[in-house]
């Protein structure tokens, strides 16, 4: 069994505001150490319950996050900036299932730790065929392209729910409360990562057992909508070929398929500069 274990770093245990996920600032290396702390913890259990083969993605930021020197020898890590799949990276190698390490829920979340989708600066709101999701469900859609299930996915308790809702019954770990977007009542590592691990067995357990929600699969073509924060952003991204400005700060457009609608998801984005 091989897995792939896409990692964010909003959602990892202990992280309550973006001084702690930013490489720039004293607080950072203690939330790296984390971050591969929560990561270690899904090897740990997806090994225990048959995975032989790990893929990590480092999704965050530049995705140089997690600590190689202290992961697990038993996964390889898929670092840097940019691959075509990024956050993702990896879900085309033949695996057969992913894990979510450290996400967050969508934009313009209630009690969630760094609501965001992909650019807080840029995305107030995606949908992909009217569906209204965040980067759990962008991720999600393009595995449920290669046919890959989402098996586990760890945050906040708005993450997990999100999750829940969008792709059925996986398993999820709540690794703090989100009392705020940057306040939580968080549990210390020794807890989460017991946490972490027991999820990830058991997750393994269900893909090996054949009960494990379905890949999550968007119909072709895919109809992408993007709100922007300000309509000087929405000017820019209108500047994508074939888009279609929809209203002030709502650019769209419609592509082949949900590769397809990643990419230009991403493309679309880059243009904003500001
Ligand atoms: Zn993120």
């Amino acid at each position: 069994m091989k897995i792939l274990i896409a990692a964010d770093m909003e959602g990892i245990t202990g992280v309550t505001n973006w001084d702690q996920v930013d490489p720039g600032h004293a607080d950072y290396p203690r939330f790296r150490r984390l971050m591969t702390g929560d990561v270690n913890a899904a090897i740990h259990g997806a090994c225990d319950s048959g995975a032989n083969e790990i893929l990590v993605t480092d999704g965050h930021a530049l995705g140089t996050n997690i600590l190689l020197e202290e992961l697990d020898p038993r996964a390889h890590l898929i670092c840097g900036d940019f691959s075509p799949l990024a956050m993702i990276q990896g879900v085309d190698q033949g695996v057969d299932g992913v894990i979510f390490v450290g996400y967050h829920a969508r934009a313009g979340s209630q009690n969630a730790i760094l609501d965001h989708t992909w650019s807080s600066r840029r995305v107030a709101n995606l949908w992909l065929n009217d569906i209204l999701i965040g980067e759990y469900g962008l991720n999600a859609a393009v595995a449920g392209h290669f046919n890959v299930p989402v098996l586990m996915l760890t945050g906040d308790q708005t993450a997990c729910a999100q999750a829940s809702e969008l792709l059925g019954n996986i398993e999820t770990t709540v690794v703090k409360t989100a009392l705020s977007r940057m306040a939580a009542e968080c549990l210390p590592p020794q807890v989460t990562e017991e946490l972490i691990q027991n999820s990830a067995r058991k997750a393994m357990k269900r893909l090996k057992a054949g009960d494990t929600p379905k890949p999550f699969i968007v119909a072709s073509p895919v109809h992408v909508t993007i709100d922007f924060n300000s309509s000087d952003q929405a000017d820019q991204a209108a500047l994508f070929p074939d888009s279609k400005r929809q209203d002030g700060r709502r650019v769209a457009f419609t592509v082949d398929d949900m590769l397809a609608a990643y990419l230009a998801f991403q493309a679309a984005v880059a243009l904003v500069t500001i």
